[in-house]
């Protein structure tokens, strides 16, 4: 409704504040959006329910220019001790339950309390530690195979990152491609694995496919269209056999810039699949509006075809929707054999998870794979990890993949 409104909003949102400070209290409005109250309180007993009252009473409707406004504030609460504090001090702590309660949930509070300074702590050394990352040589590629579902051919494989971490081990994406986001630092982590990825990705045969998740951010970068031109120039590597994974998120912002940048990959004659489908805020305009060459059926419904009548449902309402729109469809996460079956009786083309094989240092796929020797590559795997496994894993066995000569 304009900056006008939100001015007459925050106007009354400052009255309702005002009446909640009373006579003994300091109300400050310190930025924008932000205000701070200090407030006397004697009866520890009564504080949450004081603190869901006054939640309840700024959420009430505003009524504003003949319509109903929704509001809701957020509050960090800081509990001062008897002795003086530092003012600073005070609002920073403040300032951390705040963000906390807005993790939870909008519209609610959240009281300082010392781990969430342990927290801040520990997200601040993970941020020193992620940005050496790469000159310290943590950082991994583990390499999952998809597999043909009817030839059983392996037909391609996704990079998948690890963070060799010097204390806490081998960490998943989960633990820190988020952070990376936030911080700024995925534009960077994910150059080195588009370079990577291309130069490990030499050991592979020639018909076999490279596929790389895209973070959204990276999207937005200018170093990505040349970083991937020159590391697929610099590998030898034939454009159409990388494939770059993007989300459903990447479409929900500026989808005019988003349409423009995967037009220009598409352009360079690069793949794009569409990943994690049916999770998230899947609409199917955005099939319409991108010719992508793939969908990634998300592990989520794989997982649940076994019990569920609507995964069924959707999986294979979503291979029906891609057939006709001419994508091949990928089914992530499978263990099962029953799983395997079907997605291949309904249509699904190619298939990836745990069955066929967990994600591995490339090196260690040799069983699966025919791996050309890797000595020109500039971090070389030692030969010795090169060897083929003796002995194959059982999941591997049972499902009797077709190796690729
Ligand atoms: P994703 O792209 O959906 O990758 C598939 C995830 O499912 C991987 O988790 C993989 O290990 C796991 N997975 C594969 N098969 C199975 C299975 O049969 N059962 C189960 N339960 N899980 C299976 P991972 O490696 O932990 O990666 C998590 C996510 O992190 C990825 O999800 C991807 O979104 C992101 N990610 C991974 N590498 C990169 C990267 O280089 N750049 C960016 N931006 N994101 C990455
Ligand atoms: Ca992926
Ligand atoms: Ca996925």
């Amino acid at each position: 409704m304009g900056h006008h409104a939100g001015d007459e909003v925050l106007q009354k949102l400052g009255e309702r504040i005002q009446a909640e400070v009373g006579e003994d209290g300091i109300l400050a409005r310190i930025s924008g959006d932000e205000f701070a109250m200090v407030l006397p309180f004697t009866d520890a007993t009564k504080l949450n329910g004081m603190l869901d009252d006054v939640c309840d009473r700024l959420a009430a409707p505003y009524k504003m220019w003949g319509s109903t406004i929704q509001c809701r504030a957020t509050m960090g609460v800081k509990i001062l001790p008897q002795s003086n504090s530092d003012v600073d001090v005070v609002l920073k702590h403040a300032d951390m339950a705040l963000y906390s309660a807005k993790g939870q949930q909008k519209g609610t509070w959240s009281i300082f309390d010392q781990s969430l300074e342990d927290r801040a702590q520990s997200q601040r050394q993970l941020e020193t530690d992620l940005n050496q990352a790469i000159e310290r040589n943590e950082l991994r590629l583990f390499f999952q195979p998809l597999v043909d579902a009817k030839s059983k051919e392996i037909v391609g494989c996704e990079t998948l990152l690890r963070w060799q971490h010097p204390s806490k081990g081998l960490l998943s994406p989960d633990a820190f491609i988020e952070f990376a986001e936030d911080t700024g630092n995925i534009t960077r982590i994910g150059d080195w694995v588009l370079r990577q990825a291309l130069s490990e990705a030499r050991a592979l045969p020639d018909d076999m496919r490279i596929a790389i998740n895209i973070s959204p951010l990276q999207l937005h970068s200018e170093s990505l269209v040349p970083t991937i031109v020159n590391a697929l120039g610099a590998n030898g590597i034939a454009r159409h056999r990388l494939e770059l994974e993007i989300t459903e998120s990447v479409m929900m912002t500026d989808t005019e810039y988003t349409m423009d940048k995967l037009r220009q990959l598409k352009d360079i004659g690069v793949r794009i699949a569409l990943d994690d489908f049916g999770t998230g805020f899947s609409s199917l305009s955005y099939l319409r509006q991108f010719p992508f060459d793939k969908l990634k059926i998300d592990k989520s419904f794989t997982e649940d075809l076994e019990t569920s009548e609507d995964s069924r449902a959707i999986t294979k309402a979503t291979l029906q929707l891609a057939k006709a729109l001419g994508m091949r469809v990928t089914g992530e996460g499978v263990e099962t054999q029953s799983q395997a079956d079907f997605l291949t009786d309904n249509g699904c083309d190619e298939l990836q998870g745990f069955m066929i094989s967990r994600p591995k240092p490339l090196a260690n796929l040799g069983h699966l794979i025919d791996l050309q020797p890797m000595d020109a590559i500039d971090e070389p795997v030692e030969p010795a990890r090169l060897k083929r496994a003796k002995r194959k894993p059982a999941a591997d066995r049972d499902l009797r993949i077709v190796k690729k000569a």
